[in-house]
């Protein structure tokens, strides 16, 4: 056996990036720092431990979808997915598990699998040579942040991340917002009405404000504590408490707009910024925020134009090291200035447990393949897999790259003759996942 595989992290990703490898005939060397060294949330010494909540979100395959990843993470032998299952507690339509179960489950699979070798070591460098997987994590172990960070040559890998909501383009009210970049000038898509624009009178403006300053916020985690904010990336509501006017001179400021629905400029402007190459997800530009997730529902609800906004993702504030791959990762997860290293999990710019454990077995597929010398295409965009993917490897804006989930506004639309809308269409796309992804694997067992 000369193929050997070493992935660092024995987390959700790494822990499904190596039983992938390892059942595709290769031979894994598992680097995992716990219990020798901790993280600054992890608790045990299992591989694939839960952090936080013990939810998977949502397992319906058809409507939501996280539940199809679900689906397809099963349909692609994924451990993650079959330790789930068989250590799973009633919670209505979500998947949530026992978490000791669930994580010891896992643990005992890669132990007991012939061609898994678990180190309890911490790798406090990016290694030079080999076939290397990196799935360390939102807190990968600082030596190794430092190392990515010269690999990448990225010098804030770890930090306070400070992150904004995403709105489905679809639930955006365009009886009132319009498109226009700031005095029409050239804007980053390099056109001249890149934005889309959310008015405010000065009644509406001062409630926003004072709705901010009551907002319920989420307290900070002690460890969380002594990392501080970045001036340039301020939450809303901390610039809002500077004074009642603040946010008008900042992320709110009207001037070079337009609305052409009174043919002047509004007292106050949100401006939403293209987050895909799709189209379809639109990031509230400087909104960055720690309200908790309900009350940012309520509160954005009430600026014009979003009172019936769908939210791909709510904003957030914490320690999280991830790289930025649009940039800088190919279509099979490996870092273009050095193809031998991969990425997977979390530190690729996804979100959640699911997402980390899916990429990871897209990323032991990979390079598995490419060590047995058969080539894996990538899976479809139109798959659940293949949308993540094409998200964090080029779909996104390499410049404001922030940590995603998994939603529909990562798919491709429908063909427009189609005609299909709301639930219709969250199942007419899952159908096509489906569809899509066992002609993948279906083209993966002919490859091998
Ligand atoms: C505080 C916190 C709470 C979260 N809560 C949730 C939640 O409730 N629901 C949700 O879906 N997602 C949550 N996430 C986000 C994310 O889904 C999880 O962090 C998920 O565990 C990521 O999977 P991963 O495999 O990428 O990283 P991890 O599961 O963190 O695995 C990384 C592994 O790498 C190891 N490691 C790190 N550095 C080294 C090194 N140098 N050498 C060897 N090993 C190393 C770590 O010990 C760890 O075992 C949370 C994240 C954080 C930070």
């Amino acid at each position: 056996m000369t193929a050997r595989l070493h992935i660092i992290g024995g987390g959700l990703a790494g822990s499904e990036a190596a039983w992938q490898a390892a059942e595709s005939g290769v031979a894994v060397i598992l680097h995992e720092m716990r219990p020798g060294r901790g993280t600054e949330a992890h608790q045990t010494e299992f591989l694939a431990e839960l952090v936080c909540s013990n939810s998977f979100r949502s397992d319906d395959a058809m409507n939501n979808a996280v539940g199809l990843l679900h689906e397809e993470m099963r349909r692609s032998g994924s451990l993650v997915m079959r330790s789930a299952d068989a250590h799973k507690l009633p919670a209505g339509g979500a998947l949530a598990v026992d978490r000791h179960g669930f994580s010891a489950a896992i643990t005992a699979a890669l132990e007991n699998h012939p061609l898994v070798t678990i180190l309890r070591e911490e790798v406090t460098a990016l290694p030079a040579g080999g076939s290397v997987i990196v799935a360390t994590g939102p807190l990968t172990s600082p030596h190794l942040g430092a190392s990515i960070g010269t690999a990448t040559g990225q010098d804030q890998l770890a930090f306070f991340d400070a992150i904004a909501p995403i709105v489905h383009r679809e639930s955006i009210d365009f009886d009132i917002a319009w498109f226009q970049s700031r005095y029409d000038k050239e804007g980053p898509g390099g056109g001249v009405a890149d934005y889309i624009n959310l008015p405010l009178d000065e009644g509406q403006y001062k409630n926003f404000v004072a709705a901010l300053l009551a907002g319920e916020k989420t307290d900070f985690k002690e460890w969380e504590k002594s990392t501080p904010y970045f001036e340039a990336c301020l939450p809303i509501e901390v610039m809002a408490a500077r004074g009642e006017q603040t946010l008008c001179f900042g992320p709110m400021k009207p001037v070079g707009l337009m609305d052409p629905r009174i043919g002047q400029r509004p007292h106050a402007v949100v401006q939403l910024r293209q987050d895909n190459a799709l189209g379809s997800l639109w990031n509230m530009v400087g909104f960055q925020t720690k309200l908790k997730h309900a009350e940012q529902v309520r509160i954005f609800r009430t600026i014009p134009g979003l009172q019936n906004a769908q939210f791909a993702r709510l904003g957030g504030l914490h320690r999280n090291t991830f790289i930025n791959s649009p940039g800088l990762l190919d279509g099979q997860l490996r870092l273009k200035s050095r193809p031998h290293l991969r990425f997977a999990g979390q530190v690729t710019g996804v979100e959640g447990y699911v997402e980390s454990a899916a990429i990871g077995l897209l990323a032991g597929r990979f390079a598995a393949a490419a060590l047995l010398g058969t080539a894996v295409a990538a899976p479809p965009p139109t798959t659940a897999f293949g949308a993540l993917l094409s998200h964090i490897t080029g779909g996104a804006d390499a410049r404001t790259f922030q940590p995603m989930n998994v939603n529909f506004g990562l798919f491709p639309e429908l063909p427009k003759s189609a005609k299909i809308r709301g639930k219709d269409r969250k199942q007419a796309m899952s159908a096509r996942a489906l569809l899509d992804l066992g002609a993948w694997l279906g083209e993966k067992a002919a490859a091998e």
